[in-house]
């Protein structure tokens, strides 16, 4: 099965629960959320022209892209692995993408593996993931619906928040679905002000502050 691919590179998990442990980052190219404060927008388009025939070239700039087999993906994030154990797919939108291949393939070369979603797709579902964390994207202007089956296979929620309101959606989700796991809070754009409101709201209701912690190590 192809994979469509953005990006490959050992990094150390800067946020959420994992924060701190080395991974092999997987980002998958494609997203159709169009959140304004993405930090990744070069991965949304799955736009011709910036398709490239190969994962080196696609690793030289952000806007390319590649198509890779499951298996060599698995291979590649092998090969530089240095002691790490876990890879992360993430994005874009990973779970556009069917996983059920690539994550059998990590299995099979030895690896734990993470998700990050948004919540929006299912293709993580069902493919044996060892940890799945949805960071909700409640009405952003792609208009794609969280789906609460999705949150009730998180181990994981981690909320970006830029305003009071976005815990508000936060806890409307919670009353829909299922969810028993971790709820973190993570200051958007790690902006002061958001920062008080997350470690207040974390406080008051026994919830774990997220901080991107990569940026501290000028990690991706
Ligand atoms: S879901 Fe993630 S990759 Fe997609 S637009 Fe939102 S922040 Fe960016």
């Amino acid at each position: 099965m192809m994979i469509r691919l953005n990006d490959l590179y050992l990094c150390i998990q800067g946020e959420g629960c994992l924060a701190g442990t080395p991974m092999v980052l997987i980002r998958l190219h494609g997203c159709s959320v169009g959140c304004p404060f993405c930090d990744t927008k070069e991965t949304w388009a799955n736009d011709e022209e910036n398709r490239v025939p190969d994962l080196h070239q696609a690793q030289a700039d952000p806007s390319k892209w590649c198509e890779m087999e499951a298996s060599d993906v698995a291979i590649a994030a092998s090969e530089i692995r240095q002691g790490a154990k876990w890879a992360l797919i993430t994005g874009g939108e990973p779970a556009d993408q069917d996983l059920h291949q690539l994550v059998a393939c990590l299995n099979a070369c030895g690896f734990l593996v993470a998700v990050e979603t948004s919540g929006t797709a299912t293709g993580h579902m069902g493919a044996g993931v060892h940890w799945v964390c949805v960071s909700p994207k409640l009405g952003m202007p792609g208009a794609k619906p969280v789906l609460p089956d999705v949150v009730n296979t998180a181990n994981e929620i981690k909320m970006v928040v830029g305003k009071p309101e976005d815990v508000t959606k936060l806890e409307d989700l919670l009353e829909r679905s299922s969810f028993k796991g971790t709820v973190c809070l993570q200051p958007m754009s790690t902006n002061p002000e958001a920062t008080r409101f997350c470690i207040s709201t974390c406080q008051r209701k026994g919830w774990r502050l997220s901080l991107q912690t990569h940026k501290w190590i000028n990690e991706r």
